[in-house]
């Protein structure tokens, strides 16, 4: 997939509007807990900075009530962090497209950057308004986009704006490029052998990416609750583990086709029980073919995580995409630990998706020990399911 790169885009002292994905995760005074998001978008922001450009910056954070100004939702502390970075003035603008950033944006210098405020105060951004698009795009003669995490949004900023810069005047930042780059590689020429590593909590949320993996991959090794369809859909007693009982026929179907198509489907072997879903719970391994009536699987155990290492051991490229149990208590986070550690050593090619994943291997500390970690958990998700995302189709060439 080829897109319209910011590099050939002759940006030479334009005014750029570049939609960023600064939904950074805070504690309750405000403060940045991971500032990996921001931290991508630097590259994209030094370079238009370079380029002598009067630069407006724009995002969204977190789920406010549109018309409502309410202060924890406020990008203050992104345009904060962004000048420790940057070690420049960022402006902040009051409001998105109202008299606060209208003026800023218009005295706007060479070199000069403006953040707005964050684009969901505004009821537009999420039903990508035309007045709104309209209003967006006039701040600038260039438009990048840059925010692989909203991508799969049709989004105002995302979407919608795109139609009023022609191909000479829009493109992809660096982030979004990479990103774009090592999911096509992934999909469309793995190095081999190449396993996907699917948990997470149902079935449902990555049926559409199991299907779409089945024919692109040699091996699949499924943990986290989703298992359990899986492993009930064959018979097995799974105690009170998470199932979807409606999509039993579908999990049976899915390994048929994998059988069909000679992929190694792999389901857990033993788990870590409890007997409640709660970090005090009382826990036993127990094999998945019959966990007691009354325990629920919350984690892989230890025969699964040995026999996925050794299922591990000759892949070249791995997709990992959804935790191998409720990695967020620790009593059940053993397993997805085990295989963080064990893919971080692996010769191959390592590719995380965001989200829960992100988190996990980032919590390790060994996020430097991946090849790729995506930024973006539901786009990436699409991208698996093989979809083209609607931040990035008009940016294609
Ligand atoms: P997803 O968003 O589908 O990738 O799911 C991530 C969530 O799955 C995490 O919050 C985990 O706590 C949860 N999860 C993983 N394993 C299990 C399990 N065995 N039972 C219930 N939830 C699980």
């Amino acid at each position: 997939m080829k897109l319209l790169s910011i590099k050939e885009c002759d940006l030479f002292q334009k005014k750029v509007f570049i939609r960023c994905d600064f939904n950074v995760p805070t504690d309750e005074f405000g403060n940045i807990t991971d500032d990996r998001r921001i931290r991508s978008a630097l590259s994209t922001i030094k370079y238009c900075l370079d380029q002598g450009c009067p630069i407006v910056l724009a995002s969204h954070f977190g789920r406010p009530k549109a018309g409502i100004f309410t202060p924890e939702d406020s990008l203050i502390p992104v345009a904060r962090r962004l000048h420790q970075l940057l070690k420049t003035e960022v402006l902040f603008a009051k409001d998105v497209i109202g008299e606060s950033a209208t003026t800023l944006v218009k005295n706007l210098k060479s070199g000069e950057i403006v953040l707005l405020e964050n684009l969901r105060y505004e009821a537009g951004e999420t039903k990508n308004s035309p007045e709104l698009s309209a209003a967006l795009a006039s701040f600038a003669d260039i438009y990048i986009n840059d925010a692989f995490g909203v991508s799969h949004r049709a989004h105002a900023s995302v979407a919608g704006i795109t139609e009023h810069f022609d191909d000479n005047h829009k493109a992809a930042g660096f982030l979004l490029l990479k990103e774009i780059e090592f999911f096509d590689a992934l999909l469309e020429r793995p190095v081999r052998p190449f396993a996907a590593i699917v948990g997470g909590s149902k079935v449902s949320g990555k049926l559409e990416a199991l299907v779409n993996l089945l024919p692109r991959v040699d091996k699949v090794l499924i943990g986290g609750g989703m298992a359990f369809t899986f492993l009930k859909a064959l018979g097995h007693d799974i105690g009170s583990s998470l199932v979807e009982e409606d999509l039993m026929d579908e999990a049976l179907r899915i390994m048929d086709e994998a059988n069909r198509l000679g992929v190694k489907f792999y389901l857990p072997v033993d788990v870590v029980a409890a007997q409640k879903f709660s970090a005090d719970s009382a826990i036993r391994m127990t094999s998945t073919q019959e966990i007691p009536n009354g325990w629920m699987g919350l984690d892989i155990g230890n025969a699964t995580s040995e026999l996925y290492k050794e299922v591990l051991e000759d892949v070249k490229t791995i997709l990992w995409n959804g935790p191998m149990g409720v990695f967020e208590m620790e009593k059940f986070a053993k397993g997805s630990n085990k295989i963080a550690h064990f893919i971080a050593d692996l010769d191959a090619v390592t590719v995380v998706g965001g989200g829960d994943t992100a988190d996990l291997v980032q919590r390790i500390g060994l996020d430097e020990a991946m090849s790729f970690i995506s930024t973006g958990g539901g786009a990436s998700l699409e991208l698996l399911e093989g979809k083209v995302l609607p931040g990035v189709l008009p940016l294609m060439k």
